[in-house]
């Protein structure tokens, strides 16, 4: 019989197994098939709790859908291709990818679409999103990337990284400890809600995740670390390697690996306490792109894969046309309709804004020409 909640839940977990770690923490409070954040709302736009690049303008999918369309016909148009993407939210992202790639005659016949979810509700979302396409082959849906069958593969994924669970390492005078999440036993239970709270774990023997760079770095320090954002990468890498094509991950996060701790929980587009609302608030932390750019070439197993950036999203939107495409739409526009477009390309593009935080990185087949990078 599952618990009534996620906090019961949590609190009998912890009761019989000690505490967990951040990533198990994090994967319960996102993914918990009965009670996990993303896995029975929709939790985007005004009404929810933060918004995405697709949510604020078609012209983020549709850059992509051409950077896609271009890449397609680098590979020689393969027929069918498999077009998989992470984690599609609501499908806005390849709704407007397939507007935008079915200028390039064929495609839109050729992709087998593909997508990696593991929430009902967005499940259901997407399905309506897609509907009208004129795909030849319906989407299909997995909810594992080692589900998607082998084949040429244009694969892209925003903001689908910064939701994989991370484990957090802190440096103490002895070493390095992981910070874990308990119970506060001091805390009375007949209050009803759970309270839960971070604590140490004794000094390890060894920290082998973290780099060696970093395994001196002053008390107190934090690293963090994704494994299953690498175990993905390697994997993404590995399928190129092998059947060839293409990847386009979008993500916030810092270019290289580096100290600092960045999980941080979202409700209602305000910062939340990480601990107070499991499954209730939006948990993220900044994607690694020199962790994933290493993994990536794990996985290519000796350079058999071109891994390209990050660059910044700002860069490269505006690299690949975003004030062109700009352009063609305020023609038509209404004043409003235009005030709409202005401030979606300064979402979009401005360091201030999405446009630095937010990088994105590439991994291709070897040889296969890359925009912004060719
Ligand atoms: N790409 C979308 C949504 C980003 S939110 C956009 O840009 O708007 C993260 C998405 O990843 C959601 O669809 C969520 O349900 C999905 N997701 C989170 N963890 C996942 C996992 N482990 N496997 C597959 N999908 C996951």
């Amino acid at each position: 019989m599952s618990a009534p909640s996620l906090s019961d839940h949590l609190r009998g977990r912890i009761e019989s197994e000690g505490p967990l770690t951040v990533a198990q923490y994090m994967a319960e409070a996102l993914s918990n098939p009965d009670f996990g954040y993303y896995m029975n709302r929709d939790p985007f736009g005004i009404e929810g709790d933060f918004i995405t690049a697709p949510e604020i303008s078609q012209m983020f999918g549709e850059i992509i859908g051409l950077w896609c369309a271009v890449l397609w016909q680098g590979l020689g148009a393969p027929a069918p291709f498999n077009l998989v993407e992470l984690g599609p939210g609501r499908g806005t992202l390849m709704a407007d990818l397939l507007k935008a790639a079915a200028v390039q005659p064929g495609f839109l016949d050729a992709a087998r679409v593909h997508l990696v979810e593991t929430s009902p509700v967005l499940t259901a979302a997407q399905e309506k999103t897609l509907s009208g396409v004129p795909l030849k082959t319906p989407p299909q849906w997995h909810r594992r990337l080692e589900d998607v069958p082998e084949g040429p593969m244009l694969l892209i994924a925003n903001e689908f990284f910064d939701a994989l669970p991370i484990r957090q390492f802190v440096r103490g005078r002895d070493g390095w400890s992981e910070r874990l999440v308990g119970v506060d036993a001091g805390a009375d239970p007949e209050q009803g809600s759970l309270v839960l709270q971070f604590e140490m774990s004794p000094p390890l023997a060894g920290a082998p995740e973290v780099p060696d760079d970093f395994q001196d770095a002053a008390v107190g320090s934090v690293f963090e670390v994704c494994p299953d954002a690498q175990a993905m990468v390697q994997a993404i890498a590995a399928r190129i390697a092998r059947s060839g094509g293409a990847a386009l991950i979008v993500d916030y996060g810092h270019p290289s690996s580096a100290i600092g701790e960045t999980l941080q929980a979202v409700k209602g587009h305000s910062f939340h306490d990480i601990l107070a609302d499991p499954g209730e608030a939006d948990l993220t932390a900044h994607v690694d792109f020199g962790a994933l750019a290493e993994a990536a070439n794990r996985g290519a197993d000796g350079g058999a894969v071109q891994v390209l950036g990050p660059v910044p999203q700002g860069a490269f939107l505006e690299r690949l046309g975003l004030s062109a495409r700009a352009a063609i739409l305020l023609e038509g526009a209404s004043p409003e309709q235009a005030e709409d477009i202005r401030s979606a390309q300064f979402r979009l593009t401005d360091v201030s804004a999405m446009g630095s935080l937010f990088k994105v990185l590439a991994l291709a087949q070897p040889g296969l020409a890359v925009p912004p990078w060719s």
